[in-house]
């Protein structure tokens, strides 16, 4: 048996997805069963973006034990209660969607409801009110959920905004000073196994060569291995995610930082704001069908809130996914495996979803055919659900006039998602399957901000009297209220963490 265990393990790329994965396995690796090797190539660098996270990277840094105070000061991190979506829904309009859960902690699912019956009701309340998550935003507040689950605390939830190239630089000492060995070089050659078509060995062009049994394709948009070698095939899916660039400027920090992302829609796509401690990362993401990269780069610009600290940087981009992440010997993660776009901030997530699948189907040097198929079936399911997440957005956006709203609005939904949209509208449920990771809070954000309204509610909730529904709702709205008063400022939270 032992012959067949893995001694190598090379991964392709220095970006946050090469890093993570060579941080993940240093991690598990101890004491070390196999080597790790990482290339990257200082003349092609990484894509530099991918700032803003959701709470699942919580899960990445416990799994690598990082320390919260640490990771924020070397990253020079935020917090991020949510996103805030300006102008989705017609300009002026706006709405949040927050990490934490509605209502108070036993409420679950049923807040919802409760919710529905006094808006059908007549009542005048905002679901915003029932969300300490978003009231803490708003108030530029910040706390962590408390772990009494009984709590109204318990309802919060948050993720980061970092630093791209600092974060790859953190997790490169972590997994250096693991024993992760990083060599410096294009790779020009790649050679498979004349029969299995297995990856053999990677050549760089000074001659260094690395041999593995094990290879991880980080190499970003191109997919050198997965596409360029293995020939996996791209799904396309800009049929329903249009925008294909990115213009990429950070600006001054001119205040102290809020605790969330803003995505502010425009005529050709939208703008991304993330604050840092630093500076504020910002960029434009638009289709190329409908505008210009000068154009796109003058509103990116004209809409800064600081001074811009470089010329915009282009990233041309498709949405879809590799028709296979995992093929032979070669486990795409990152951008390597597809890409959808950057509006909820799920790529860095979609790296950890690689991850930990990789580490729970770590396979034998013959990577059995089943573990490639388990790892396309729930890593593409994972894809999927994040795909259908994004297109409700861009569907949903009735106020919206230009030329690329209108033909979003046309657009013929993925079924899943249509069915998600009616089941909610005749009946107020949000149906999901157990491991979507948008949860009922989330689509009920997002249903609520692009307009989408249900027409009952569940029907248990007659047990209860209308008067009494309202009063508890009343109660809530209090608690979270009183709550949310006696958070502390985001930005006295963050130096009390970082110690600054
Ligand atoms: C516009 C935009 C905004 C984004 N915003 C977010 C966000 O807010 N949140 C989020 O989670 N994600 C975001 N993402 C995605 C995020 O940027 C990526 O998921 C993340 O940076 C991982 O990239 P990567 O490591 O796969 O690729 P890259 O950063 O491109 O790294 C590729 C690596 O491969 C190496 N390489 C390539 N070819 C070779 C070769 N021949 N030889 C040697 N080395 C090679 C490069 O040197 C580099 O080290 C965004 C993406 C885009 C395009």
């Amino acid at each position: 048996m032992s012959d067949r265990r893995i001694r190598k393990v090379v991964i392709l790329g220095g970006g946050t997805a090469g890093w993570m994965t060579a941080a993940a396995l240093a991690k598990v690796n101890s004491p070390p069963q196999f080597e790790v090797a990482l290339i990257e190539s200082d003349e092609i660098g990484i894509i530099g973006v991918g700032e803003a996270t959701i709470p699942t990277i919580h899960w990445f840094n416990r799994l690598v034990g990082l320390d919260e105070g640490e990771f924020l000061r070397e990253t020079k991190a935020t917090f991020k209660l949510g996103i805030e979506f300006v102008g989705w829904n017609g300009e002026g309009s706006r709405y949040f969607h927050p990490f934490g859960r509605y209502g108070a902690p036993a409420d679950a699912q049923m807040f919802f409801h409760r919710w529905i019956r006094a808006q059908l009701g007549g009542a005048p309340d905002s679901h915003t009110d029932f969300s300490l998550t978003t009231q803490a935003a708003m108030a530029g507040k910040f706390g962590p959920p408390a772990t009494d689950p009984n709590s109204i605390f318990s309802t919060l939830g948050y993720a980061y905004h970092f630093d791209a190239g600092l974060y790859a630089a953190y997790l490169r000492r972590f997994a250096e000073a693991r024993g992760v060995t990083r060599h410096e070089g294009k790779v020009e050659k790649v050679e498979q196994h004349p029969e299995t078509g297995f990856i053999t060995r990677l050549t760089t062009h000074r001659g260094e060569a690395l041999e593995g049994d094990l290879f991880i394709d980080c190499s970003g948009l191109r997919g050198l291995l997965i596409e360029g070698t293995l020939k996996a095939g791209f799904e396309d899916w800009s049929h329903w995610l249009p925008c294909d660039r990115a213009l990429a400027v950070p600006c001054e920090r001119v205040a102290d930082p809020i605790p969330y992302t803003r995505a502010t829609a425009h005529a050709f796509g939208w703008q991304w704001r993330i604050p840092l401690q630093h500076r504020t990362g910002n960029g434009m993401v638009y289709s190329s069908h409908v505008t210009g990269d000068d154009e796109a780069a003058s509103v990116l610009l004209a809409n800064l809130d600081g001074k811009a600290l470089a010329d915009p940087r282009l990233i041309r981009f498709q949405t879809g996914r590799r028709k296979a992440s995992w093929n032979k010997n070669v486990v795409a993660i990152g951008l390597s495996s597809g890409f959808l776009e950057p509006l909820e901030s799920t790529s860095i997530h979609l790296i950890q979803s690689g991850i930990a699948k990789l580490l729970s189907l770590f396979p034998t040097r013959d990577c059995p055919e089943e573990a490639a198929a388990q790892f396309n079936r729930v890593y593409g399911a994972d894809v999927e659900s994040v795909r259908d997440f994004l297109v409700f957005h861009y569907s949903r956006t009735e106020g919206r006039t230009e030329p690329l709203w209108r033909q979003c609005q046309q657009m013929k939904v993925p079924e899943e998602l249509a069915s998600k949209e009616g089941h909610f509208t005749r009946t107020g449920r949000i149906v999901l399957s157990t491991d979507e990771l948008f949860r009922e809070s989330s689509w009920f954000a997002v249903m609520m901000g692009q307009g989408l309204r249900a027409s009952d509610y569940n029907p248990l909730l007659d047990t209860m009297a209308a008067a009494d529904n309202l009063a508890y709702l009343g109660q809530v709205r209090q608690q979270i209220a009183k709550a949310a008063a006696t958070l502390p400022s985001h930005e006295e939270y963050l130096r009390r963490l970082t110690g600054s």
